[in-house]
C-alpha cells in the first residue's frame, strides 16, 4: 500500500486532509511536531488515530524551533509566530520521515488564502523550494487550485477527488467533517501560543533577555509573570493548582503567606535580599493584605518576615 506523511496540527484541517488522502486507499502516518508552544497529543488525537486508521507520533523539535524564533528568515506574523520559517522547518523534518516510512509524498491541512502570509499561493512555493520538496506537498484541501503535484501526475491520487476550498470560510471544512464523520469538530487548527498576543508579550522578554531555552518557555505556561531586574522573574501561582504545581515542580526561593491564604511566588535567575523583598510585597498585594506573614523559603531553609503590599504603580511596572 501507499504511504503519505501528514503534518497534523491537531486542528480539523488537518485530519480532514488526512482523511482525503486515506479515502484514495493510503496509509498515512500523522506527525505532530511539538514546538514548545502547541500542546502535546490529547486524548482526542488518539481517539480519532484509532476510529480513522492512521498512525500518529509526536517529533520534538523545540531546540531546532527556539532558534528560528529568536531570528526567523522570514520574520514573524501578525505576534511572535514565524510560520513560514516554522512550516519550513517541520516540512524538513518530515522530508527524512519520507525516507524512514517509505512514504511517497508529504500532505499538509493548508487552505489557500486561509491566513494572511503563510498560505498565500507565493509562500505556499517558497516553503515547498526552501525544504526542498518541490512537487512532494500535497494539500489536499485547497489542491484543485494548486499546480498538480508529484503524485497526480503519476496518477497514484487521483485529482478529482482533491478539493478547491480558499479563503478564510469554514463552511466547506464543516460539510467535509459530516462527510467523513466526525462528530466532535476540532478547532480549524491546532493553536499556537505563539499567535496569543499576551504570552507574546513573556515570550518577548526571554528572547530580550536572552534567556529562551525550553525549560523556561514552560514556565510561562503557568502563574502570572513579573520581571523584577534583569536577571531576577518573579512567577506568581494563580490559584491553589498553580500554587502546587510551582511548588511541587521547581527547585529554589519561593515565598508564600505563612498561613498559606495566598499566592506561592517562585523566583527565577539570580536576585539579591531586596529583590527576595519585593516579591514577598508582590505576594503581600496578591493576597489583599498589609502586615502579611510571609515564608520566605530557599531550598529547605526557612525564614518568616512581615510585608505590606506593593503598591499598584510598581505591580504594573513590574508585570509583563
Ligand atoms: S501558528 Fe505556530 S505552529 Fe503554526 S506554523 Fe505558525 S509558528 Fe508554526
Amino acid at each position: 500500500m501507499h504511504k503519505a506523511i501528514a503534518l497534523y496540527s491537531g486542528g480539523l484541517d488537518s485530519l480532514l486532509s488526512i482523511l482525503i488522502i486515506k479515502s484514495q486507499g493510503f496509509d498515512v502516518i500523522a506527525l505532530r511536531f511539538l514546538t514548545g508552544f502547541v500542546s502535546p497529543l490529547k486524548k482526542r488525537d488518539i481517539i480519532y488515530a484509532k476510529k480513522f486508521g492512521f498512525e500518529i507520533s509526536e517529533i520534538d523539535i523545540r531546540k531546532k524551533f527556539i532558534k528560528i524564533l529568536k531570528n526567523p528568515k522570514y520574520g514573524y506574523g501578525k505576534n511572535l509566530n514565524p510560520c513560514i520559517d516554522c512550516k519550513i522547518l517541520m516540512l524538513k523534518e518530515a522530508k527524512e520521515k519520507l525516507f524512514e516510512f517509505n512514504a511517497s509524498f508529504i500532505i499538509t491541512g493548508e487552505v489557500l488564502s486561509q491566513r494572511p502570509m503563510s498560505q498565500k499561493k507565493e509562500f505556499l512555493t517558497l516553503i515547498e523550494k526552501e525544504a526542498n520538496l518541490q512537487g512532494l506537498i500535497l494539500r489536499p484541501l485547497s489542491a484543485k487550485l494548486l499546480p498538480p503535484t508529484k503524485p497526480e501526475v503519476e496518477g497514484i491520487i487521483n485529482r478529482d477527488f482533491l478539493y478547491d476550498i480558499w479563503g478564510r470560510t469554514r463552511k466547506p471544512q464543516l460539510a467535509l467533517a459530516k462527510k467523513f464523520g466526525i462528530e466532535t469538530i476540532p478547532q480549524p487548527a491546532g493553536g499556537c501560543l505563539l499567535t496569543d498576543p499576551s504570552f507574546c508579550k513573556k515570550v518577548n522578554d526571554l528572547i530580550k533577555h536572552n534567556q529562551l531555552t525550553i525549560e523556561n518557555i514552560e514556565m510561562l505556561k503557568i502563574g502570572r509573570h513579573f520581571r523584577i531586574s534583569e536577571k531576577c522573574k518573579a512567577i506568581v501561582g494563580r490559584d491553589e493548582k498553580e500554587n502546587e504545581i510551582l511548588l511541587n515542580k521547581y527547585k529554589g526561593t519561593f515565598i508564600y503567606p505563612a498561613d498559606r491564604k495566598g499566592p506561592v511566588i517562585f523566583l527565577v535567575g539570580d536576585f539579591s535580599q531586596e529583590e527576595i523583598y519585593t516579591a514577598a510585597k508582590i505576594c503581600a498585594y496578591y493576597s489583599k493584605r498589609n502586615n502579611l506573614e510571609v515564608i520566605i523559603r530557599v531550598n529547605e531553609e526557612e525564614i518568616r518576615k512581615i510585608f505590606d503590599a506593593i503598591s499598584k504603580d510598581r505591580i504594573v511596572k513590574y508585570r509583563i
